[in-house]
């Protein structure tokens, strides 16, 4: 059996991908999820590079096969001296996120502070229901302990268990992150999320020291893109794993089924599991019957979303009929806001204004684009890398 090479892409620019080698295999068949500790260049033989900068084979742009950050490719045709290779397969992907674009994702790490900002529950479950909507294993990480006492500490301990979560405490402050959190994340590409101001670079800083280890090296030379929702990058821990660098999943909005919101509450997941409300389809407002309606803390939280769901799906069904409707958003104090939003845009006159708009984005986008390509062609390779 051939030897085969294969990686995982950890930044796009244009039509180059950075990818971080794994360890030679001896088959071609190898797990999606095995995002293993990457070995050293010296396990693959003398001086080999850990990463190479790759096109795409032309068979898989005739198929129209896309490559992904996240994406575990196979390598073909590496050129070590000049860092190059061309990927020629994309394995099977488990999740695929389409804001921020990232494949095979498997955990969130939800970053909350303890203080400043404070904690707001409402902020808190927003965000919670948003990543148990993707699926995805959540991890969910309290930072700024150094900033409340004991007691405090213990008082969201106990209410964070009654919601169904189990955090991690962290001072990044006090370089204090637990070794649980490392291992959590040894084994996934991991997705950071949370308000802003609440330490997750400090953190993603803390978990990387080694600069070496960040593949920004792209878009740092490029000079754009790190704080762009377009360009997503993964960062490689130094015990395996990856953790994405995502400002696009920081305002998340919620775009679920009504009927779906439940799910994704613990709580109401247990209660049932326990039992059942008289209706099947019952979304536990004021049904009789219901087992999930209750005096229970978040049941508050469930009804605030339901409604904003609710109004943001009907808004989609019935376009024509609403010239404005409502759109929610998380206020910095954790309230929800209402605020009036155009519907559906394709039964609405697009202004002048907008139009314009539109075409501007399009031209930047293109830009980008060129501009991205050009600065890759007119660096020689060793500035690229
Ligand atoms: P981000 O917006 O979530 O990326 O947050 P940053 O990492 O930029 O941190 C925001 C502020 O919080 C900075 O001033 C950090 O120095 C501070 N900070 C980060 N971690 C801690 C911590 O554990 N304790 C305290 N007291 N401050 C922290
Ligand atoms: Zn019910």
């Amino acid at each position: 059996m051939a030897d085969s090479l294969w990686g995982t892409v950890v930044s796009v620019q244009a039509n180059y991908y950075w990818v971080r080698l794994e360890p030679m295999v001896k088959t071609a068949v190898a797990s999606p999820l095995n995002h293993e500790p990457l070995i050293s260049a010296s396990l693959r033989s003398g001086e080999q590079p850990s990463h190479l900068l790759c096109t795409r084979r032309a068979r898989l742009k005739k198929t129209g096969q896309q490559v992904m950050v996240g994406d575990r490719v196979e390598v073909q045709e590496p050129d070590w001296q000049g860092q190059r290779g061309a990927i020629a397969a994309v394995a099977p992907r488990i999740t695929a996120l389409d804001r921020p674009p990232v494949a095979n994702a498997s955990q969130i790490l939800l970053v909350f502070a303890l203080a400043e900002p404070s904690l707001e529950p409402f902020q808190l479950s927003w965000f919670l229901v948003k990543a148990e909507s993707t699926g995805m294993q959540i991890c969910l990480a309290l930072n700024k302990r150094d900033l409340v006492d004991a007691a405090a500490q213990a008082a969201w301990h106990q209410r964070l268990q009654r919601w169904g979560y189990d955090p991690l405490w962290l001072s990044v402050r006090n370089q204090s992150v637990p070794a649980a959190l490392h291992q959590k994340l040894s084994t996934h590409i991991t997705i950071v999320s949370g308000p802003s101001g609440v330490g997750k670079s400090s953190l993603i800083n803390h978990l990387i020291p080694d600069l070496d280890l960040r593949v920004a090296t792209v878009s740092g030379k490029l000079g754009r893109g790190r704080h762009t929702t377009r360009h997503v990058e993964l960062f490689a821990f130094p015990q395996g794993g990856f953790l994405a660098d995502t400002p696009g999943f920081n305002q998340p909005d919620i775009d679920c089924a009504p009927e779906d919101l439940a799910a994704y509450f613990p709580e109401i997941r247990q209660r049932l599991a326990q039992r059942h409300c008289q209706f099947n389809n019952c979304l536990h407002q004021e049904e009789p019957g219901c087992v999930v309606r209750g005096d229970w803390e978040r049941y508050g939280h469930y009804l605030q979303l339901l409604n904003a769901i609710a109004i943001q799906g009907y808004s989609q069904t019935q376009p024509h009929e609403l010239e404005t409707t409502m759109k929610y958003k998380v206020a910095g104090s954790g309230q929800l806001q209402a605020e009036p939003k155009l519907s559906a845009k394709k039964y609405r006159r697009v202004s002048r204004r907008s139009q314009n708009k539109a075409l501007q984005d399009l031209c930047q986008e293109l830009v980008d684009s060129a501009d991205d390509l050009e600065a890759l062609e007119g660096l020689s390779l060793d500035e690229l890398l």
